[in-house]
């Protein structure tokens, strides 16, 4: 199966992306994580996107599609794949097709503006192993540590209120057509993304699993 995760920043695609993945034994792309390793890291890649991406904006289609492309030739997404992040515009949807690679499904989880603003202002991540906390709905047990890693927990350079309104309007307009192109296609699995990990959780594997 080759699956396309799809939502707003913060809706949760990360979250249940590592679900997912667990569950049908396929490897999660994420195109955001690719992209902070790679500024992490201090490669060519990471120094060319991490203004873009410090300021909420999106990355060029021609350099995210060569990243997509290189990371959907290796050996472990010949079985399947599930994509987070990306595509983010029609022509990334497009270039997709045009490197000959299907999409089965699409889930789109649905979370309404108002929510996501919550959710992002109190998310927080492991600046060591990149895992996701809020601070409200889902604290550390360590604290302003990692309970995974003992890393400290910092907020996204992008998660600032100012990028944050920036990354909603810039997913409204450049990204929420991605959605109507593949509901076009009769490819899409409709989530309700609002309520605790549990819940959508739940949902998620229910509409996957029907799916099977
Ligand atoms: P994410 O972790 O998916 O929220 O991605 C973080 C940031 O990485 C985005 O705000 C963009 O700057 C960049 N990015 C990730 N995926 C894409 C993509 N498919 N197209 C363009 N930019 C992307």
């Amino acid at each position: 199966m080759n699956l396309v995760l799809m939502g707003a920043p913060g809706a949760g695609k990360g979250t249940q992306g590592e679900i997912i993945s667990e569950r049908f034994e396929l490897p999660e792309i994420s195109t955001g994580s690719v992209l902070r390793e790679a500024i992490k890291s201090g490669s060519p890649l990471g120094e060319q996107v991490k203004s873009l991406i410090a300021q909420g904006k999106l990355v060029p289609d021609e350099i995210i599609n060569q990243v997509v492309k290189d990371r959907l030739s290796q050996a472990d997404c010949a079985k399947g794949f599930i994509l987070d992040g990306f595509p983010r515009t029609l022509a990334q949807a497009q270039a997709l097709d045009a490197m000959g690679v299907t999409i089965d499904k699409v889930l789109y989880i649905n979370v309404p503006d108002q929510v996501i603003l919550e959710r992002l202002g109190g998310r927080r991540v492991c600046e060591k192993c990149g895992e996701t906390y809020h601070i409200k709905h889902q604290p550390s047990s360590a604290g302003e540590l990692c309970e995974k890693c003992g890393g400290k927990l910092i907020i996204r350079a992008d998660d600032k209120p100012e990028t944050i309104r920036d990354r909603l309007a810039t997913y409204h307009q450049s990204t929420y057509p991605v959605v109507e192109y593949y509901r076009g296609q009769g490819k899409l699995l409709e989530v309700d993304g609002t309520g605790n990990i549990e819940a959508i959780t739940e949902r998620t594997l229910r509409v996957l699993e029907d799916e099977e």
